[in-house]
């Protein structure tokens, strides 16, 4: 291991890999993250209605996704731009969870609404937006269900890791926490944001806690996503976010990133192969796949 990231993220003795503690799992409503299934993640960026939700809902667990996303509560960039359905989201993905059995997965932008929207996501998100927000991340901290922790869009992973630090030290016991990577800014502009992909090696290697790749943020188009889901495959992610939309075009938010459902069945049987490579690369070896090698 690179002795720089020991001294670095150490300190984080809650979330940091240790001797005692290699890897967590993460229970989200009947599924487990951080384990040996590779969790996908998909659903529209934003509630928008019960035919939209439900509709995403049946061809994405049919596809093989474990867990359905939609926001109910959006952090946009534009202030005049959807800003969710708020608690009426919050019932349509209640539904989706009873029809279909797929665990739920939303964003949590204030620490106000945390007790409501616990009542209804089996999984809490926090947005990239809202990573330093500590306030939000102490309430989260005590209320029951698990996180998962995006990475601010100008995070190192120093500042993630102080994050979830700061849930796990509001969480008594087990800290439930996935940690995401969804792209940072750089100075490239071919690309949303750019994707680190060292992050989840680098991340696998210093921290118990399961990691996931956005591609849909980080790419910004839809045509990048699969390619950039098939890295994550390979370099060790425990799973997949991914934004899918019945109708990319007419979507409220993220249309351009959005996988139309054809598009995400052909990402997810395209990812086969690449997850039998992240199989046979855990067998040689966690270091192997964490961290590309012993040194
Ligand atoms: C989202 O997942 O729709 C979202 C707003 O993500 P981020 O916080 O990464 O921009
Ligand atoms: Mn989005």
């Amino acid at each position: 291991m690179n002795p720089k990231w020991n001294g670095q993220f150490s300190c984080f003795d809650l979330v940091a890999k240790t001797d005692d503690c290699v890897r967590s799992i993460v229970r989200a409503g009947n599924v487990e993250i951080g384990g040996d299934d590779f969790v996908v993640m998909a659903g529209p960026c934003a509630v928008e209605s019960e035919r939209q939700l439900l509709q995403t809902a049946e061809v994405v667990a049919a596809a093989g996704a474990r867990i359905l996303r939609g926001g109910a509560y959006k952090p946009r960039s534009s202030p005049y731009a959807f800003q969710g359905l708020g608690l009426e989201g919050l019932k349509i993905l209640r539904k989706a969870r009873e029809e279909t059995g797929l665990a739920i997965v939303t964003e949590v932008m204030s620490e106000e609404d945390v007790d409501l929207i616990a009542e209804y996501a089996d999984l809490m998100q926090v947005g990239t937006r809202s990573m330093e927000n500590y306030a939000l991340l102490e309430r989260l901290g005590g209320c029951g269900r698990p996180v998962l922790l995006k990475r601010g869009m100008t995070a190192t992973l120093e500042e993630l890791l102080r994050s979830a630090q700061v849930i796990a030290m509001a969480t008594r016991g087990n800290p439930q926490i996935v940690l995401c990577e969804r792209g940072i800014r750089t100075f490239e502009t071919a690309t949303r944001n750019t994707l680190d992909i060292a992050a989840v090696p680098v991340l696998k290697t210093v921290s118990h806690l399961p990691v996931i790749v956005d591609p849909s943020h980080a790419a910004g188009v839809r045509c990048l996503v699969p390619v950039l889901a098939r890295a994550a495959a390979v370099v060790g992610a425990d799973g997949l976010l991914v934004e899918v939309h019945p109708s990319p075009d007419q979507a409220m938010s993220d249309g351009a990133q959005s996988l139309t459902f054809r598009h995400f069945r052909d990402m997810m049987d395209d990812l086969q192969p690449y997850l039998a490579i992240q199989d046979a690369a855990r067998r040689l070896g966690p270091q192997l796949v964490a961290a590309g090698g012993s040194d």
